[in-house]
Parts: C-alpha cells; structure tokens; sequence
C-alpha cells in the first residue's frame, strides 16, 4: 500500500481533529455519521464538512452512503493518526523508503532527529493471502472494518510486549523502541531474510542457531508459530535475528478454545510445524542432509501439569513464563484472550485451508492471484465511482445548513 507521507506536511489541525473524530465514532459505529463526525470534532461554522472532503480526496477516510451518510477510516487514515502521534511523542522524525512487505504489514524506515535509521511496522489485518482468503471469506464478510483496526493494534501490542520479553531473556529480535495503534517501531536489522540467502559460509552452524531458537522458545512454553526462512533475518556475519510475533503461542497464557485446539493434535503440531520448516528449508537450499539430527529433536508431547496448564513434556516442563513481562508492557490478560479467539478461528480454518490447498492442487495448478486485500477496498470509495460531484454537493449542503 502506498504510504505518501509528503502529505502529512500539508494536513492541518482541523484536519487531525476530524480523523481523530472518526476514529473515536467507529468505537460504536461501522460507519460514522457525518453529523456525529462534526458533533465530536466540534469545528466552527460547519468547518468538519469541509475538512471531510479533503480527507476523502486524500483516502484517508472511506464514504459510505448505503444507508445513511457516513465515514469510516482507512488503513492510511490509521497510518496517519499513528504516526502523528509517535513523531509529537518524538520518537522519529522522518519517514522513508519502504522496506519490507508482509504477509499482513507494510514496513518501512523512519529516522531520529540525529539520523539513528529504525524500522516501522504497520499491521494490516485483514490483508490476507489468496490461499488464505478462499477459506476464511466466510468469516471475513461478516467482520467489520472497525475490528479489522482494533485486530491490528491488538497484534501490535502483542507483538509490541512479546519482542520485549525476548530481548530482555537474551532473545536476538529486533529491539523494540514504541507503538501507537496498528503501528511499533523498532531497531532495524542490518541483514536479509534467510529466503534471500543463496549461500552461506557455515549452513551447519546457522541451522543449529535457528534450531536452538525454537527449543529454547519452547523452553519458555513460547512457539512462534510461523517461524520460516521468510521471519529470520540473516546479517552478514551470519547472525540471526528472529522477527514477526503476532501469531505466537505461549502456553501458559491458555484459555479454553486455544488449549482445545492444541489438545487436538497429540505431537504438538505448531512447534513441530516451526521445526520442519527450518529442515526443510536447510535441506533444499543448501542440500542439508540431517536425518540423524533431526532423529535426535524430540519430538515433543502435549500434557497438562498438576495446574492443568499446558506443558510439552519433553522440551517445557520447566518453562520459564514470560507473563510478568508481557504484562509489564500493557499486555493484558483480555487482549490476549481477544487475540487467541480470532487466532483460534484462524487455526481451525488453516487446517481446513491445508486440505482445501492439497485438494487443489492434486487438481492442478490454479492461476489466480496471490494477494487479495479484501480490508480496505478503498478503490470502492464513491469518489472512484463517479459520484464525486455528488458527494461533494451533498457535503457542501450539510455544510451550509451547520452554518446557519
Ligand atoms: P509480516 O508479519 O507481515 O510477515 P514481518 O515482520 O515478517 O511482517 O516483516 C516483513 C518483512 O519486512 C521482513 O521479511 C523483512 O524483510 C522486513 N522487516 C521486518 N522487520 C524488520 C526490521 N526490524 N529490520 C529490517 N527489516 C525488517
Ligand atoms: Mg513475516
């Protein structure tokens, strides 16, 4: 998604007042109602409806008229409010050239005052790949944009708490500085996703570190569960930094739907799933052969401790929890039984997804495309279909009547 951020410059207070304004109104409604929009903003002499044109023109608010006039945000609305925030917090200064593109995140760099370059991501929930929006498009209709945004700050927030709880348990992540909304900022690393890697001077050495990752992950009852050549990053001193932990699981932290499922499969299936990624990565990539090594994992099993909490009784029996720390970051206890009961749909519809995908392709290969966004289509703005003239008179009306 394109990110302009040369308009930041040229927006005004009114016009943050009336994006904040929206954003407030979407906690109880799916579509604000312009009078609502002006009643909260509260501008003079009918000023909102004016600004509200601009914001629109901008796409950083979506106009619907389906059953009553209204606004709802955008992703680049969201974008806007977050990084106003972070640079009035002085956090960083300037924002620049994008550098990453996630699964369901934009990344880009931004930079301090004294030119110390970080990384910022975006959470877009609700961005989701192809394969991954054929079976969850069901649930995806019925969800509305405003859960979308309040998704993607709870996985900012998870993500936000989880990399400072490794960094402070001597995990290599990325050091986390702050977050605003769908938005955290953080160290960059100086390096490559392994996915880009061709070659390496000791594969042996790297396979190992990254294996070592996930056993002691799970030694803190952690999986990251989406560990893959694609969230390792590699420097060029082959050091490894883990990143991405919005779908991370930590066991201790259980509620009744994610035990359910991880109850289910008898071998611990994520963690397994985070191993076999990286084996088979290694064995492709760089013609690793390690059926002994990988003999030598346990494979581990999943079994309730005298609490009833969820252990590997392999690997996690004397799990350091990080609890403490994720809470210290403000991640509660709610937030994360928020999360894990959409990630728990996410689950179930993956494992549905994985037979759908097999059945797919024993049918042959398909040619559709791999990315749909199907969040924020802004491209259904009004404004793109041609009602724009009347969009802006009906704006310009309602003006005029809040003046008089
Ligand atoms: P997603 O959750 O959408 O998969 P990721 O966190 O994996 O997003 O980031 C996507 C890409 O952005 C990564 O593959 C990497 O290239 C880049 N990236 C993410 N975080 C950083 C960082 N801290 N420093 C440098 N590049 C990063
Ligand atoms: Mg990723």
């Amino acid at each position: 998604m394109k990110l302009d951020v040369n308009m930041l410059r040229y927006l005004s207070k009114d016009d943050f007042r009336v994006l904040t304004a929206v954003e407030m109104g979407m906690r109880n409604h799916e579509i604000v109602p312009c009078e609502l929009v002006d009643r909260i903003a509260s501008l003079k002499h009918g000023g909102t409806y004016k600004v509200l044109k601009n914001l629109l023109r901008h796409k950083l608010l979506h106009h619907d008229s389906s059953k009553y006039d209204g606004f709802r945000l955008t992703y680049l609305g969201y974008d806007f409010l977050a990084i106003k925030t972070l640079v009035n917090r002085g956090v960083f200064v300037s924002v620049g050239r994008q550098i990453g593109v996630g699964k369901e995140s934009d990344i880009f760099e931004v930079a301090t005052e004294d030119g110390t370059v970080m990384a910022m991501k975006l959470h877009r929930l609700g961005r989701v790949s192809f394969r991954a929006v054929k079976t969850k498009r069901d649930s995806l209709k019925h969800r509305s944009s405003y859960s979308w945004l309040y998704l993607s700050r709870l996985a900012t927030l998870k993500e936000f708490a989880f990399m400072k709880a490794l960094e402070e348990h001597g995990f290599p992540v990325p050091s986390v500085v702050d977050c605003n909304r769908h938005c955290v900022i953080m160290s960059l690393v100086q390096g490559y996703p392994l996915v880009q890697v061709k070659q390496l001077q000791n594969p042996e050495v790297v396979f190992e570190t990254i294996i070592g990752l996930v056993v002691r992950l799970a030694e803190h009852g952690l999986i990251h569960c989406d560990f893959n050549e694609f969230n390792i990053m590699i420097d060029d001193d082959e050091k490894v930094t883990m990143i991405d932990f919005p779908q991370m699981v930590s066991v201790s932290h259980h509620n009744a739907q994610i035990y359910h499922i991880l109850m289910k499969f008898p071998c611990f299936r994520y963690f397994d799933r985070d191993v076999e990624c990286v084996f088979k990565f290694f064995r492709k990539r760089f013609n690793m052969n390690f059926q002994e090594c990988r003999d030598d994992i346990d494979r581990t099993e999943v079994d309730t401790d005298e609490s009833g909490r969820l252990c590997f009784s392999s690997i996690a029996k004397d799990a350091v929890f990080l609890d403490k720390e994720l809470a210290a970051s403000g991640f509660t206890r709610k937030d994360q039984e928020e999360i894990e009961k959409d990630q728990t749909l996410n689950l179930k519809q993956e494992e549905e997804g994985a037979e759908d995908n097999l059945r797919n392709c024993e049918a042959g290969p398909s040619s559709k495309p791999e990315c749909e966004d199907v969040s924020d289509k802004e491209g259904d703005n009004d404004t793109e279909n041609g009602n724009d003239a009347e969009l802006v008179k009906r704006l310009s009306k309602q003006r005029r009547r809040a003046m008089t």
